[in-house]
């Protein structure tokens, strides 16, 4: 392991610092984080009263500046113009800034303009939610909150359905149930969980099927932050030679062969390099 030794007195050098911070639990937040809180020029914040109070733990006062989803346009700006010679700590209410929540434009004009850029990683309800619910690790995919309207989610839903890959997704407590049934019906009964209120005195995490999560959820959602991680779809039976075959050769009477390959592999899940070679032949042996 490689340890970056930094002197947690000596004052920062310019830059963009991005700090994680707890998702609930204020001893969550790592040594190095408090110490680049203390020593910030500026903090960006999302809510001054929520870091205020996180400052208050650690015993320090920085200046904060607003950063929040309806003024970052306008004072992205001026925080890149005074990455120059200030080292500028940017915060959200609760875990690792950027995951649904704002910076990723201030990270990529800081970039631009060529300011140093160094993350403080820690706590994310994403990943924390992942650990909990016993589901596979090896490929997840991370959707954030989905649309609030019936039409868009079922939509967002139908569009990662394929996806093999246990899915992470950011709730709240009145749309628990909602959103549980239409994940129900759009996917299928997957192994699911709700994971709620992470690292505080009432965490749980509660894993079942996705119809028996909904069911047990439909009278109302529980109270506090809630992320729902679904496993992937189970194995689909492999489709027959012959049946692969006719698709191919119905595809071709459409599309060049490549086109037809990627086709015949979106739909059957087999790899395409392989579905390409078995359209040549077929192509070749008419
Ligand atoms: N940036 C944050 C992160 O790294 O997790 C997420 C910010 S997002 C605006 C807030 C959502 O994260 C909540 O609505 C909830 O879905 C999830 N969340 C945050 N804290 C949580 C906790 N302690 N337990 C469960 N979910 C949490």
């Amino acid at each position: 392991m490689t340890c970056i030794m930094d002197d947690l007195s000596a004052p920062l050098s310019p830059g963009l610092y991005i700090v994680a911070t707890p998702i609930g639990n204020l001893a969550d937040l790592s040594p190095r984080a408090a110490s680049i809180l203390a020593r910030a020029d500026l903090i960006a914040v999302e809510d001054s009263r929520v870091t205020a109070r996180l400052l208050h733990h650690v015993g320090v006062k920085r200046p904060m500046a607003p950063y929040h989803d309806h003024n970052a346009d306008q004072v992205r700006p001026g925080l890149v113009a005074r990455l120059g010679t200030a080292a500028i700590a940017l915060v959200s209410d609760a875990g690792t800034p950027l995951i649904s929540d704002p910076g990723f434009k201030l990270v990529r004009d800081a970039r631009a303009a060529g300011h140093p850029v160094v993350t403080i990683p820690g706590p994310c309800a994403a990943v924390a939610a992942l650990t909990l619910a016993g589901l596979p690790t090896d490929r997840f995919f991370f959707l954030g909150f989905l649309p609030p309207k019936e039409k868009a989610r079922a939509d967002a839903i139908a569009e990662v359905a394929a996806i093999r890959a246990t899915l992470i997704l950011y709730e709240s407590g009145p749309r628990l149930p909602a959103t549980l049934a239409a994940l129900a019906a759009g996917l299928g009964d997957r192994e699911a969980a709700v994971a709620r209120e992470i690292s505080k005195a009432f965490e749980e995490c509660v894993t079942d099927t996705l119809s028996a999560l909904a069911a047990r959820y439909a009278e109302g959602g529980p109270r506090g932050e809630i992320v729902i991680v679904v496993g992937p779809p189970g194995e689909a039976a492999a489709p027959e030679a012959a049946d692969v075959d006719a698709a191919l050769v119905e595809a071709m009477t459409r599309l060049p062969t490549a086109r037809a390959a990627g086709e015949v592999a979106r739909a059957t899940g087999l790899p395409r390099r392989d579905l390409y070679a078995r359209a040549m032949a077929l192509r070749d042996a008419e």
